[in-house]
């Protein structure tokens, strides 16, 4: 008897809600009430953390003090999709990862705004360390989706 295993193709669609928790609801809230991005100060390395976290990984204390951060950054990592991928938007897109100023730790989303049909032409203008700013929906629900970056300078 053949102990090989067997692989079962299944598809869910599962649409559920969750708690997104103390922390999550007042960035989130900040975001669609305010039009403000909240980070959480440590205590003890005193950090910025952005997505805010309850508590510091490095320290393992709680982070108490919210922190409003700025509006623009500095691109520390991206990458642009030309792939397309379930639940995710029609390619081409760029995600990048900007630490926002006066944040310690970068937060991803998407960067738009930028013609991503020629890759060179694109890579010219998209480098780590481009300045962006953070561009918010008019309409907002309390999601990371509110926002996203543009370049600046462009
Ligand atoms: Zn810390």
């Amino acid at each position: 008897m053949s102990k090989e295993l067997l692989f079962i193709s299944q598809h869910w669609n599962i649409e559920f809600n969750h708690a997104a928790g103390e922390t999550a609801s007042v960035f989130f809230r900040a975001i669609k009430e305010r039009k403000e991005i909240l980070g959480r100060r440590c205590p003890a390395c005193k950090r910025v953390l952005l997505p805010p976290r309850s508590f510091c990984e490095r320290c393992f204390v709680d982070t108490l003090e919210w922190v409003k951060v700025g509006k623009e950054g500095t691109i520390e990592a991206f990458t642009i999709v030309y792939e397309q991928f379930r639940g995710l938007p029609k390619p081409p897109y760029a995600i990048a990862y900007v630490l926002l100023d006066g944040a310690s730790t970068a937060m991803v989303n998407f960067l738009k705004k930028v013609d991503l049909n020629n890759l060179q032409e694109a890579l010219e203008r998209i480098k780590i360390g481009a300045r962006v700013k953070v561009v918010f929906k008019r309409k907002r629900r309390g999601r990371i989706t509110d926002f996203w970056y543009e370049l600046l300078h462009t």
